[in-house]
C-alpha cells in the first residue's frame, strides 16, 4: 500500500491556462478528470493536492480568491463522490526564491510533516517536469500526464529515461494506479 497520493493541480485536473486560473469561471476541469477522483478516493490514503499560484505572488489574483477556487473544486470532487484531503500551494513570485515551489519539494515535505507520511511511499501525479523533479527530489514516484503544456517535453525524456512514467491524463493514471495496487505491485519502487 502506499501513503499518500499527490497531485498537481493546473493541467492535470483542470485546464491550465497561460494567463493563470483566476476565478472559478476560468476553472475548467479536464474530461474525465472528476470520475478519475471519485475512483481515486476508493483508496483509504490522503489525496494531497500540491500546486503552484504564482499568480498570488504577481499580484494577479488574491490569496482569497484562489482559496474560493479551491472550495469550489472540493465542492465539485464532493459531489462527484470524490474527496481532496488537503490544498498546499505554493504562492511565491518565482524571484522570491522560496523553499515550496516546485520543483522544490517544500510543499511535499510540508504534507508529510503534517500528515507524518513516508514520502518514499508516495505516489505524485502531475503533468510538468517540475512535478517530476519535485517528487523525484525527495524520493516520492512520480506518475506524469500529457494533459499540460508539457506533454512533448515529457514524451522526449521518456524516450531516454525509462523511468518516467507517461500516461495520457489522470484517467489513465488512476487506472494505472489501482491495477498495480490492486495486483500487489510496489508502485513506489523505480522501474
Ligand atoms: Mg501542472
Ligand atoms: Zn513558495
Amino acid at each position: 500500500m502506499i501513503d499518500a497520493i499527490f497531485l498537481d493541480r493546473d493541467g492535470t485536473i483542470n485546464a491550465e491556462r497561460s494567463d493563470y486560473v483566476k476565478s472559478n469561471r476560468e476553472f475548467v476541469l479536464l474530461p474525465g478528470a472528476l470520475e478519475a477522483l471519485g475512483r481515486l478516493a476508493t483508496l483509504t490514503v490522503p489525496i494531497i493536492i500540491v500546486t503552484n499560484q504564482s499568480a498570488i505572488g504577481r499580484g494577479i489574483v488574491s490569496r482569497i480568491e484562489i482559496d474560493a477556487i479551491h472550495d469550489t473544486m472540493r465542492s465539485l470532487v464532493r459531489a462527484a463522490g470524490g474527496r481532496i484531503d488537503a490544498v498546499y500551494l505554493c504562492p511565491h513570485h518565482p524571484e522570491a526564491r522560496c523553499i515550496c515551489r516546485k520543483p522544490k519539494p517544500g510543499l511535499l515535505l510540508a504534507a508529510a510533516a503534517d500528515y507524518q507520511i513516508d514520502l518514499t511511499r508516495c505516489v505524485l501525479i502531475g503533468d510538468s517536469v517540475t512535478d517530476l523533479e519535485a517528487a523525484r527530489a525527495v524520493g516520492c514516484q512520480p506518475l506524469m500526464v500529457r494533459t499540460g503544456r508539457q506533454a512533448q517535453a515529457l514524451a522526449r525524456l521518456a524516450e531516454v529515461d525509462e523511468t518516467v512514467v507517461l500516461v495520457d491524463d489522470l484517467t489513465e493514471a488512476v487506472d494505472l494506479l489501482c491495477a498495480r495496487l490492486t495486483a500487489g505491485v510496489n508502485v513506489c519502487e523505480a522501474k
